[in-house]
């Protein structure tokens, strides 16, 4: 993954306005369909509620990111709301999930901050948390900031560590006096070496240390991550450390990846999340999915040609 010059090429190549447009227009019906339930709410609700039968939580996304214009923001934080109000209106066991760069930090830190307020006093009303994906580097200490301006109101909010990145410990041991929502994760941007570590070994590494330094703490954690190897890691030290199956920890995966390890989570006994995005502005997701395993890349390339 972090090693390969297609990782680099894929993620570059999300840049280009040409591979957006044939991607955007084609992609749905190549495959994108396997990462994505849908365009809609009225697409996304019905898989989220069947994620809930099997088993599943579910962590719910608007797609979209980098939004320039104000009252797009705000529509994006209404459909947030409107989707929170739609868990609570028929129990569905989900969270939601945003950037903050889809509502509004690269306009202006203070919109991003209210239109998070709102999202997040949604969810309390409804009994439901959200979590703020952790974007590219420069968008860590403005997502820090307003995450900390929100523990002061709410206490159903929570953030997300890159492995990737050397500041992470950092972050963390200056969040754990919050006991905070954190879900971990390895980091899917490209990152300079300046600020990243570049082998894939040092990122694996970097995950366990992260992980069971949150997880010797107080707070709640989502190892969210396909890689089977730390999954068993974090099951045996929950083990060593007594820690209990639910309400300390949970594992996180994303909608159409590793189905068997999260089937077989859900069969042990531990609570999974889905991560299940929706939307029209699916491009820049797709493109980091297709970067993490250049053989999904072949798997959209097959159903091109099979197409064509
Ligand atoms: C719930 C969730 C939320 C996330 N939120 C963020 C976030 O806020 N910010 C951020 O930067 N990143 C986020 N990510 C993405 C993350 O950073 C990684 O890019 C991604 O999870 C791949 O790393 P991995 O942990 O699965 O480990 P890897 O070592 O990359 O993969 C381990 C194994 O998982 C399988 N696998 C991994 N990726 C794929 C794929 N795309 N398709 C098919 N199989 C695959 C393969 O079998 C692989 O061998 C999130 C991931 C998850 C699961």
């Amino acid at each position: 993954m972090f090693d390969r010059p297609l990782r680099s090429a894929i993620l570059a190549a999300a840049d280009s306005t040409l591979v957006r447009r044939a991607v955007t227009r084609y992609g749905m019906r190549l495959g994108a369909g396997r990462f994505v339930a849908g365009e809609s709410a009225a697409e996304f609700l019905p898989v989220a509620r069947d994620a809930n039968a099997r088993g599943f939580a579910v962590a719910a996304t608007i797609l979209g990111e980098s939004v320039r214009q104000r009252d797009e923001t705000l529509e994006i934080t209404s459909e947030y709301c409107d989707l929170l109000r739609a868990f609570a209106a028929d129990g569905t066991d989900a969270n939601v999930a945003f950037k903050l760069t889809h509502v509004g930090l690269d306009i202006d830190p203070e919109l991003a901050f209210e239109n998070a307020s709102r999202i997040a006093a949604a969810a309390r009303d409804g009994g439901a948390t959200i979590r703020m994906d952790m974007e590219q580097s420069r968008c860590v200490d403005p997502t820090l900031a307003i995450y900390r301006r929100l523990r002061e109101t709410f206490d159903n909010v929570g953030f997300v560590l890159q492995s990737y990145l050397y500041r992470s410990r950092d972050d963390l041991l200056a969040a754990l006096p919050l006991e905070p929502n954190l879900r971990i994760v390895k980091g899917a941007y490209l990152e300079p070496p300046s600020i990243a570590y570049a082998k894939k070994s040092d990122v694996d590494r970097n995950y366990v240390e992260l992980m069971e330094l949150a997880l010797s703490q107080e707070g709640y954690t989502a190892i969210a991550t396909h890689d089977p190897k730390i999954v068993e890691h974090a099951i045996a030290f929950a083990r060593r450390h007594a820690l209990p199956e639910r309400g300390r920890f949970e594992f996180q995966l994303l909608y159409g990846i590793a189905g068997p390890l999260a089937r077989s989570l859900v069969e042990r006994g531990y609570r999974v999340r889905l991560s299940i995005p929706y939307g029209r502005f699916w491009f820049p997701y797709l493109m980091r999915r297709l970067a993490e395993r250049p053989a999904n890349l072949a798997f959209f390339l097959r159903g091109a040609f099979a197409r064509a």
